[in-house]
This record gives structure tokens, sequence and C-alpha cells, in this order.
């Protein structure tokens, strides 16, 4: 197999030209963007996406849930493709990079390798996967999970907007229904370039982050019964407060999260006090415990010690004390092999790097699931992210997208 040459760089200002027109599709109010899935600002950047797709050569195939696959054939007909990628669609209020970065970042690997002349014994599919935000049609990671086999067809297309508009019906009137059985492709491999949407990577000052897993979750809805009564009247013995159950609850997640570091977290973010009012002891308390980690057995383990001792702190209070499952991720371990080869061609470039667990979900995860798969991310300033703020500079854009180039090069391999 050829080696491609370490001073091989894909062209950063064309890939951040294309990031800033891409932007002009579906423009926020505040400088970010508002392209959400099966919008008439998704059409818009689906059909500027084609046209560059096709001005680089390449076919287009489509799946039932409106997924590109762009593809640059190989030299070897039988050679499986090496899929990048990730997604054009963004929250209401989101940024330019989440996503888009990973779509244009691989369009731009092709580029280049058109540029230069190169060619690859596997085929490259250039993919932007429907609905991965899940803003608009819940939940997220929707068409990659239909191409895993985590979900059906049918509920895909069975997920309603607030307005009670389907995504079936929606994607007909965009008209990006394509006639590709979902999950039909088989891949190689896959890669998926993206923003940290973290502060890690910046405060380290390192330009790549090699992502060895993503994190795993669980969200937990306890319910605590106690007795209302009045907070002035009721002796401090007499008194079932479910109100303060939780806040020993609380304690404990925290505590446990600490227990487990690095790479576990846990807190509570959403909390329902009944009747709240201020002075009547709750007599109910519904909240939602959310813990992750990249790390199976931890995740699990979490979950059992934080359940045990609930019960515990629950009975010493009186309180009535029920757990409910709302929410679940399995962690994901990304191929220990292109994890590999992304850290090596980082080092061999010249770039700084270090590893990183991602802490939200992404296509990759799903895509993990049928083909082995990795991700390469870069900084965004002040870690802010979902925001139409989220900004990251062009040396980190190209930077990146140089990784890309060389790891999706190895595992494609040059003909020579
Ligand atoms: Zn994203």
């Amino acid at each position: 197999m050829t080696k491609p040459a370490d001073n091989m760089r894909v062209n950063g200002a064309r890939l951040w030209d294309s990031l800033q027109e891409m932007a002009t599709t579906g423009p926020g109010l505040r400088g970010g963007c508002n392209r959400q899935t099966l919008t008439d600002a998704d059409a818009s950047g689906r059909a500027l996406l084609k046209s560059w797709g096709e001005a680089a050569g390449m076919t287009l195939g489509v799946d039932k849930l409106g997924t590109m696959f762009f593809t640059r054939p190989g030299t070897d007909a039988g050679a499986l493709p090496v899929y990048v990628g990730s997604h054009l669609d963004t929250q209401p209020t989101g940024g330019r990079y989440d996503g888009v970065l990973g779509v244009l970042g691989a369009l731009e690997v092709v580029r280049s390798l058109d540029d230069l002349g190169i060619r690859t014994r596997h085929p490259i599919v250039v993919v932007n996967w429907a609905n991965e935000e899940g803003a608009r049609f819940a939940p997220a990671m929707l068409a990659s999970g239909v191409f895993a086999g985590v979900h059906s067809l049918d509920y895909a297309y069975s997920r309603q907007d607030l307005d009670g508009k389907t995504y079936g019906d929606e994607l007909l009137r965009i008209g990006w229904r394509g006639d590709e059985e979902v999950g039909a492709r088989k891949m190689h491999a896959y890669f998926e370039y993206h923003i940290e949407q973290g502060p890690i990577l910046e405060a380290a000052g390192r330009e790549i982050g090699v992502v060895t897993h993503c994190q795993g979750l669980w969200w937990l809805e306890f319910t605590l019964t106690g007795r209302e009564a009045h907070t002035g009247s009721t002796p401090m013995d007499m008194r079932v407060n479910a109100g303060l159950a939780m806040a020993r609850i609380l304690e404990l997640v925290q505590k446990v999260a600490m227990d487990n570091q690095p790479d576990a977290v846990g807190g509570v973010g959403q909390v329902k006090v009944s009747p709240n009012s201020r002075n009547v002891l709750p007599g109910s308390v519904v909240f939602t415990v959310d813990i992750r980690s990249p790390e199976q057995d931890k995740l699990d383990r979490m979950r059992a010690i934080i359940e045990a001792e609930a019960l515990k702190l629950c009975a010493a209070l009186g309180v009535g004390c029920a757990v409910e499952v709302v929410g679940h991720f399995d962690p994901v371990t990304f191929d220990p092999t292109l994890v590999a080869r992304v850290r090596a061609v980082a080092e061999r470039l010249g770039y700084s790097h270090m590893n990183i667990v991602s802490g939200a979900g992404h296509d990759a995860c799903w895509a993990s699931k049928v083909a082995p798969a990795t991700m390469i991310m870069c900084p965004c300033e002040g870690g802010l992210s979902h925001n139409e703020d989220e900004r990251i500079t062009p040396e980190w854009a190209a930077a990146g997208a140089d990784v890309l180039l060389h790891a999706v090069l190895e595992i494609a391999e040059i003909v020579a």
C-alpha cells in the first residue's frame, strides 16, 4: 500500500468558504443557523450540498429517510466503501459548525483527492444523515438509528413535531424521500469529524481530539411521596418531608459521581415539587437524575448505588420512593484500530492532540453498531455549542480535516 505524503493538506480556505456559504441556507437571527430537519431551510441546504457533490463528480443516493450518500468510486469494484460524514440539520438557534463541519470536511477530503489526482482502492462515501439533532422530531440521531437497526422505519415516519406534522409527510413535502432501503449499505469503516461542543480541547491547547468513547447514560425518574403539612405548626419529629429526602438524594448523586472520577458525571436538572407552596411541606417530589460515563461497569455501578442508597435515605425519613428509567444509552467504545490510526496521523502531521470522550451523542455512536467507527474533534471557543454564538477558527477546521484526509486515505488505501 502506498503511503500518503506527509505534506499533503486539504484546502482550508475552500473548506471555510463552504462552511460560510452553507450557513446562508437557514440563517439564524443572531449569526448562527436555523436549519431544522425537513424544513424549507433543510431543503435549501440539501440542494447546495447536492450541487457541490455532483460538481465533485460523485453520484448521489438517497434512502427512505432522506439521508444523502455521495459516492466517489474506488478502483476495486468489490471493496466496501469508507463512509465519512455527519449532519447538516441544526437546532432552532444552532451554530454554523455543529454537524456541518463533518459533512463539508468529508466533501473537502474528496475535493482534495480530486485536486491531487489520487485514487483509492475502496470507494469513499460522503454522508449527510437526516435528523441528527432531534430538535424538531425526537429522538436525536433518528436516521442513523434506523440505519443501525435501533429503530424501525415506521417509528421514524410517525415522529411528530409540535404542530403534529409527521416526519414521513414532511420528508415527502420537501421532496427528499429516496428509494434506498435504510441500512442496506455496508460500510468498510465510518469516520465522523465534529466540533467538541465542550471546553476541554481549547483549555488544554490541543488542536485534535482523538475520540475514544461516547458516554452512556441513565435517566432515572424519582417519585418521592411524603405528607403535605403546614411548615409552621408541624413539629420537626412529625414531618414526612419529601423535599428533605430529595435534598439528600441530590447530595448522594454528587458524591457518587465524584467517587467515580474521572469520566463520570451526575446531576439533577429537572424538579417538580407539589404543591410548591412556600408554607406547605411537599407531599410529592418528582425529579430526574442524569448520570453518565463512558464505562459500562462504572455507569451501572453508579446507578445501583444511587438507587440502593436513595431507598435507605427515604426509608429513614418515612418517605416513599419509586424509581423509573426514562432514558438510557449504552456507552460506545470506538474501534481501537481506527482510534490508533487517527492518533498516529495527528502525531505524524505535527498537530497537538489528546484523547477525549464525547459527552454528546452522535451518528457515529449508531454507526459503530454496524461498522468500525470513530470520530475526530476540533476545539470550539469557550465550549459553546447549540448556540448561535458557536465559533471555531479556520485553522482548527483545517487541522481536523487534514487528519480526516490522512486517516481516511490510510483506510481507503491509495492506489499507486
Ligand atoms: Zn452534531
